[in-house]
């Protein structure tokens, strides 16, 4: 019989959880929040069985600081001369009011240490998949939380890092693949044993262990139906490729092409 917790009250009421609130990893002087959101997505990409991450700063004064280094890191596409974050700007409306209605009253996080909250959340997210950060980089927050929610989720999950220095990538092997936007950069972190995601325009050469995202290729619905780009899945050794795509594209292709001179 399961006894009435504050996780079990809490999740009568709430579809988000906060699971990190503390210091960045990626900037130690910077508070930030991370969520976990436990409403299978209505994303056509994604599939409906995935709950996802937000990582997103704790304070802010603009819409767009959501994209702060503290949590991006210094992610590529968030920069100006690309502009092709995927994070729309719908989506951070969405995120900042999560913020905003949960900064203040955060009365109950789940520890997912405890073998209570944990167990009960297993049963919980049964069945479901997760995409590690769907706004912001996953290896902002301390690593052992990361561990748990890829266990929550018996390794069911996607996950990517625009963050380019091994040293803060080190130990997330399994967790996540590195997005890169020139060869040199895959097969940099190829060579230590990461797995890649990396944007290539159409028409360009594919590196042999490349392979493009079947979804993009209509090879296959959603990610919930694909997972090649589950890390933790020591069966999948291709490294993926996404063709650039939506409204910002040709800006993209620009800036890759003055990146690799391809
Ligand atoms: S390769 Fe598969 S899991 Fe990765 S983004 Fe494409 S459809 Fe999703």
């Amino acid at each position: 019989m399961i006894q009435a917790t504050p996780l079990i009250s809490t999740l009568k009421t709430e579809s988000t959880l906060c699971i990190y609130d503390g210091k960045s990893k990626l900037d130690s002087k910077k508070d930030i929040l991370s969520f976990l959101y436990l409403k299978p997505t209505r994303n056509s990409k994604l599939g409906s069985r995935f709950n996802y991450t937000v990582y997103a700063p704790s304070k802010y004064d603009t819409l767009h600081s959501i994209q702060s280094p503290a949590v991006c890191g210094d992610c590529t596409l968030a920069k100006p001369e690309t502009g092709n974050c995927y994070v729309t700007f719908n989506h951070l409306n969405t995120i900042s009011k999560w913020v905003d209605n949960h900064k203040e009253t955060i009365n109950y996080k789940p520890d997912l240490f405890s073998s209570d909250d944990f167990s009960y959340l297993k049963m919980y997210v049964n069945g479901s998949y997760l995409r590690l950060g769907s706004q912001g980089d996953p290896v902002s927050i301390p690593i052992d939380i990361t561990l748990k929610l890829a266990e929550l989720y018996d390794y069911k999950f996607t996950s990517y890092t625009h963050v380019h220095s091994l040293e803060k990538i080190l130990g997330y092997e399994k967790l996540t693949l590195v997005s890169c936007e020139t060869v040199e950069q895959a097969k940099y972190f190829q060579n230590y044993n990461f797995r890649t995601a990396r944007i290539v325009p159409e028409g360009e050469k594919l590196l042999p262990s490349e392979i493009v995202c079947p979804e993009q290729e209509g090879k296959t619905l959603n990610c919930s139906m694909c997972m090649l780009c589950n890390p933790s899945n020591e069966n999948i050794k291709k490294n993926i490729v996404f063709r650039p795509h939506g409204t910002k594209k040709n800006k993209l292709i620009k800036y890759l092409k003055s990146q690799e001179k391809i």
